[in-house]
């Protein structure tokens, strides 16, 4: 369903809430080591600036666990907004109660305050509604564009929707626009790539691709679940006892509704766990006790190619190889490559994926690169998430 964003409201002059992700990773020093997702939140802000109405910013930082935390404040992601808007950006010490009130009464059309760290308060995680009453009343119109936190029912949110019309800003309305055709009228052939850690936190995302795709492509970590399912060695490789019957389920599932479902022919392996270990590329699908798959082999990346040459829809959801340690990045990277060049519609979901793609410098040429990790995973799980079912609809 679609939103309204913030394009469909008359806002000029108005008091303009806008919940960010301005989650940012911090160094040892405090200093921000990425500002992507302050630059994500950009488009809305400066519509919202140049609409002329009063505009403010609140996030989380962290996880102060409801106190306040001074390494956690958000002084810091005020300087950069100072920096990339070339324009004053009033940082608050707090985002409820009289001063904050006073500073929002006296601000002008177009000015900039940034509310203090939400998180310092236990009540924004527990949607508490007098919180979220409290925040509603410094504004008139509440714009969600924190994708990244829309999968978390909290007071800045979902609570706060009910005191204020609620609209979605340009990233989340552009995350939905993506996840949406994706998953309700791909261009087809349609393949999702999967990979990352364990099946378990993938059932739902398998279960629901298994619906519409029409080639599923498993690496990274699940692979091997899938593997000694069918009877296969796996050595030493992660492996989920308690999810082979559920591994052998989906396969069935996929023949059974003519899913092509792709597992890898060979591996990187190792002898060990780390960075420094003994590795070699499998002659085949097995692998021997003592060795561990750490990426999908050369084989695999070769016919992961060949059925993603056809495809016109590509989705890829979890790296396909411990891709932290140097030497088992090059799978992730291969098809990071491949699909970079690919005229199909690329998206990727958030996380560990977009964090590979990214340091890749690989992002810009994908269609899409999510900036929510669990958010993008709820959404491929089918779910609605509740912090876009708060936004009026269209
Ligand atoms: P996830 O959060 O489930 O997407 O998992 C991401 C993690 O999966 C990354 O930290 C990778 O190191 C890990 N991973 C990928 N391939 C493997 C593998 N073959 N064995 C163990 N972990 C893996």
């Amino acid at each position: 369903m679609a939103k309204l964003t913030v394009k469909d409201i008359d806002i000029k002059g108005k008091r303009v809430l806008m919940r960010a992700d301005f989650n940012v990773p911090l160094d040892e020093s405090g200093e921000i080591s990425d500002d992507t997702r302050i630059r994500a939140a950009l488009p809305t802000v400066n519509y919202i600036i140049d609409s002329g109405a009063k505009l403010i910013l609140t996030s989380h930082l962290g996880r102060p666990k409801g106190k306040v935390v001074e390494s956690l404040r958000v002084d810091v992601i005020g300087r950069r907004l100072e920096e990339l808007l070339g324009k004053k950006v009033r940082k608050l010490n707090d985002c409820i109660g009289e001063e904050v009130e006073g500073a929002v009464r006296i601000a002008e059309e177009s000015d900039v305050l940034l509310l203090e760290n939400l998180r310092f308060h236990p009540e924004e995680e527990k949607n508490d509604p007098e919180f979220a009453e409290k925040i509603s009343k410094l504004a008139d119109i509440f714009v969600n564009d924190a994708f990244g936190t829309c999968h978390r029912a909290h007071a800045s949110t979902d609570g706060i929707a009910k005191f204020l019309p609620a609209v979605a800003g340009f990233l989340v309305q552009k995350e939905l626009e993506h996840f949406q055709r994706v998953l309700e009228n791909p261009e087809r052939p349609f393949a999702a790539i999967l990979g990352g850690a364990k099946i378990s936190g993938k059932i739902e995302v398998i279960e629901n691709l298994l619906d519409k795709v029409n080639a599923l492509l498993i690496g990274g970590g699940m692979a091997y679940t899938f593997l000694k399912a069918k009877g296969l060695d796996v050595g030493d490789s992660l492996v989920e006892e308690d999810k082979l019957e559920l591994a052998a389920s989906l396969q069935k599932k996929a023949d059974d509704v003519g899913v092509s479902f792709v597992l890898p022919l060979d591996h990187v392996i190792a002898d060990e766990f780390s960075a420094s270990a003994k590795t070699e590329n499998t002659a085949g699908s097995e692998i021997p006790s003592g060795w561990r798959g750490m990426d999908i082999g050369q084989a695999a990346v070769k016919k992961f190619i060949e059925i993603l040459k056809d495809a016109k829809t590509v989705l890829w959801n979890g790296p396909l190889g411990v891709c932290e340690f140097a030497p088992f990045l090059a799978g992730t990277r291969a098809i990071g490559e491949y699909l970079a060049e690919s005229s199909a519609t690329t998206i990727v979901g958030g996380g560990d994926t977009a964090a590979a793609v990214n340091k890749f410098g690989l992002a810009p040429r994908f269609s899409h690169v999510s900036t929510g990790g669990g958010a993008s995973l709820e959404f491929l799980e089918g779910k609605e998430l509740p912090g876009i079912a708060a936004l009026k609809d269209k």
